[in-house]
């Protein structure tokens, strides 16, 4: 996947690219990413990229000149390609006022060949790069930030995770919280994990099975697979109706689950 940042502090990408998965991804070939300053395409002397508001107002608004022109040397798709699917490309603008960025728009995002991340700052952008140069907006969360760059770096992380081979284990992407991918299972091995299935993730424990008088739940160190996968989805849903219960309201639950469930709330 080629990702592509287009931003007025390029600078403030240096480090969080160069930890961890990122930067195992970018290693691999699985992600190229490159950043574009912004100032590189104004062209005046003092290399201005904002300007006053017109009809009047607080602050500066991102000019879109700088942000067009960049776009034209990265050779993306046209938008109406990138809108109807036949390019699988998209040009996301950051802002506080864009559809909620979640684990959904990060596979859907991970299924394109590239991506183009574009960081307001000031007020905001010049509202022409909504309307004709990004396909979509992507907000994310309910706050205001100073600038689209920790948002572009969010999608980043959250997107070259989900890419074929990023993970050491592709498994982990099916069982972590929020995930919709359907988990793979090797016919006759006992199963002693589960998918979040939308859901949040379940506990997890390691070693030293005791520490400061607190043990670990003794079904994990039962070796019964069939326990602990049961144990595991109680303790998933658990987490879900306490801190997210609208997710309940969202995903298929099977039986097992709402047995589950049903105890849960007789012991609350
Ligand atoms: N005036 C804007 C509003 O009230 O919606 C806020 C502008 S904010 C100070 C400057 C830039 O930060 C935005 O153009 C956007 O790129 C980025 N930004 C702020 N909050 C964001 C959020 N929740 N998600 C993504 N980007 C955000």
């Amino acid at each position: 996947m080629k990702i592509d940042i287009l931003t007025i502090f390029p600078d403030f990408f240096r480090g969080p690219l160069d930890y961890g998965i990122i930067r195992r991804a970018r290693e691999a070939g699985l992600a190229t990413i490159e950043v574009h300053a912004l100032r590189a395409f104004a062209h005046d002397r003092h290399r201005t990229v904002d300007d006053r508001p017109f009809g009047g107002g607080e602050g500066m608004v991102l000019k879109p000149e700088p942000i067009f022109e960049c776009i034209e040397t990265l050779n993306v798709a046209p938008r109406e390609q990138r809108l109807s699917g036949n390019a699988k490309q998209s040009v996301v603008l950051l802002s506080a006022q864009g559809r909620r960025f979640a684990q959904s728009v990060a596979e859907e995002l991970a299924a394109l060949d590239r991506i183009v991340l574009i960081c307001g700052r000031y007020e905001g952008v010049d509202e022409r790069v909504s309307e004709f140069l990004a396909d979509r907006e992507l907000s994310i969360g309910d706050y205001v930030l100073s600038g689209g760059e920790l948002g572009a770096l969010v999608i980043v992380d959250a997107v070259t995770r989900l890419l074929p081979g990023a993970l050491g284990n592709q498994a982990s992407a099916e069982q972590e919280s929020f995930s919709g991918r359907v988990a793979r299972r090797e016919e006759g091995k006992p199963v002693s994990t589960c998918a979040s299935g939308g859901l949040l993730d379940y506990p997890h424990y390691t070693r030293p099975a005791e520490y400061q008088g607190l043990p670990v739940p003794e079904v994990l160190v039962s070796g019964n697979h069939d326990q602990i996968r049961r144990w595991r989805r109680g303790r998933a849903l658990e987490k879900t109706l306490r801190n997210r219960p609208e997710l309940l309201e969202r995903v298929a639950l099977s039986e097992e689950d709402r047995e589950l469930l049903a105890e849960i709330r007789q012991r609350q």
